[in-house]
This record gives C-alpha cells, sequence and structure tokens, in this order.
C-alpha cells in the first residue's frame, strides 16, 4: 500500500509513510471488507459512513504537517484509522464524532492499539470545533463542509493550519487553511468526494439517500470514485 499507492502518487512525507505503515487498517475494516483493508479504496463503515482510501488519509495527514506534540482537533472520527494516523506520529487528538455507536466502536480500536493516552474521543457536533481543549495546532475535518464553521477559526492558534473539504454534498475541494495573525491564506489541493458534515454550521439534514446516487461520497478522490453519474 505505502510503496505502490501512497509514494508513486507523490506522497513524501515520511512521518506520514511511516504512520502508514504501522498501523494496521484491517483492524478499522469489519466483517467481508477486511480483505480489501490495503486497497487503494474507500470502504464502509458501520451506520452507513466511510473509512476513507488510504491515499486520501495520507494526503490530508501530509498536508495537515503534524509534529510530535502537536494539539490536534480532528472532526469525524468515523473508524478511528485516520485518528490513529495521527496519534503515530505522536500528537495529541481530540476527535469529535457525531454517531455514538461509531465513536464507541473507534475508542475501543484504538484502546487495543494502545493508542489511548493520546487521543480523546467526544460525541457532539464537531461543526463547534471543541472549545474546551483549545486551543489547537490543526483541525483536520474529514467530512464535507459546506463552508469553514466559524469555531474552527476562534479555536486555532495563530501559525496554526485547518485542512478541510469544502464544496457542496458531491464533490469537494480539499483545501488547507492557515492562520498569520488576523489573516488567512487559502490552498486549494485536489477534487475529493467526503460523507457531509452534518450541523449548526454544516449542512442541515443527513444526506440525501443513498439510493438517488449510483456513486455514494466515500471520502476519495474524484479520480478513484470516478464522474458524478446520477
Ligand atoms: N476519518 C474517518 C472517516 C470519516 S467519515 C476514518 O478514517 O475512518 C466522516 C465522519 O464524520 C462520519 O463518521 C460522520 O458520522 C462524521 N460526522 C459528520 N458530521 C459530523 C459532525 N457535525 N460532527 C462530528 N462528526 C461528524
Amino acid at each position: 500500500m505505502v510503496d505502490r499507492q501512497l509514494r508513486r502518487r507523490g506522497v513524501t512525507d515520511e512521518a506520514t509513510l511511516e504512520a502508514m505503515l504501522q498501523v494496521p487498517r484491517h483492524r478499522f475494516v469489519s466483517g467481508i471488507n477486511a480483505r480489501f483493508a490495503y486497497a487503494d479504496k474507500a470502504l464502509p463503515t458501520a451506520d452507513g459512513q466511510t473509512i476513507s482510501q488510504p491515499y486520501m488519509v495520507a494526503l490530508m495527514t501530509e498536508l495537515l504537517g503534524v509534529e510530535r506534540g502537536y494539539r490536534v482537533l480532528e472532526i469525524g472520527t468515523g473508524s478511528g484509522y485516520q485518528t490513529a494516523i495521527l496519534a503515530h506520529i505522536g500528537a495529541d487528538v481530540v476527535s469529535v464524532e457525531r454517531s455514538t455507536p461509531l465513536a464507541a466502536a473507534a475508542e475501543q480500536r484504538l484502546e487495543s492499539l494502545g493508542c489511548s493516552e493520546q487521543v480523546r474521543i467526544v460525541v457532539g457536533d464537531g461543526t463547534r470545533g471543541r472549545q474546551e481543549e483549545a486551543p489547537y495546532d490543526r483541525i483536520l475535518v474529514t467530512a464535507a463542509a459546506p463552508r469553514v464553521p466559524a469555531a474552527y477559526r476562534e479555536q486555532l492558534v495563530d501559525g496554526g493550519r485547518i485542512v478541510i473539504p469544502l464544496g457542496d454534498r458531491d464533490v469537494q475541494r480539499l483545501t488547507v487553511l492557515d492562520r498569520h495573525g488576523e489573516q488567512w491564506t487559502r490552498t486549494q489541493s485536489t477534487a475529493c468526494r467526503f460523507v457531509p458534515l452534518v450541523g449548526v454550521d454544516g449542512w442541515q439534514g443527513p444526506s440525501r439517500a443513498n439510493s438517488e446516487r449510483r456513486k455514494p461520497a466515500s471520502s476519495s478522490t474524484v479520480d478513484d470514485v470516478g464522474p458524478d453519474t446520477r
């Protein structure tokens, strides 16, 4: 996975690649899908959500620029795989998930992998950020947002960075925001497709029925998923 999918597609950050080598992705993928754990695919989890494509996890981690001891707020714990990668790099992670069963399952996995000291999983609406442990050096959003929730700007340190998929419900662009005092710079990366960020400062309702869609949102690059075929 690391050589064929990540290095070949241009991921160069050694800490990211080492974490992707060490964290057992199959432990985050349940049942029949475990055999696809190292394929370059997003895969379904419980609750109709997804574990992101490995390339997307690596790219987001690299873009985030995490160093040992950084305080990271992650929104959308999902399976906890991205959380484990951040913890492996040495970050202290607060991860917010709106689904109670997903949060509980992720917490258990992370504990069994020995990451629980560095990780705190919180159930709630991550569009409000998480004031209690703020400010954060980095904020990573792994669900698709219509705009940057105001709380993230308020909870980020000066010199900090936010990585967030911004766009509509069908397709987004991975976006990097850097804070320099009261100035912000915005850089756009690849087109991508994530499940919606649902909350007070996100999308207002759950996803449109997946049955309407031939390609459900799946935390992938768009070139992996193919064009929107609705
Ligand atoms: N990073 C995950 C994949 C996340 S999928 C992994 O590696 O497995 C997106 C997740 O965001 C879903 O689990 C969904 O329940 C969650 N989510 C959506 N809106 C949210 C919100 N407002 N607050 C917290 N979590 C949210």
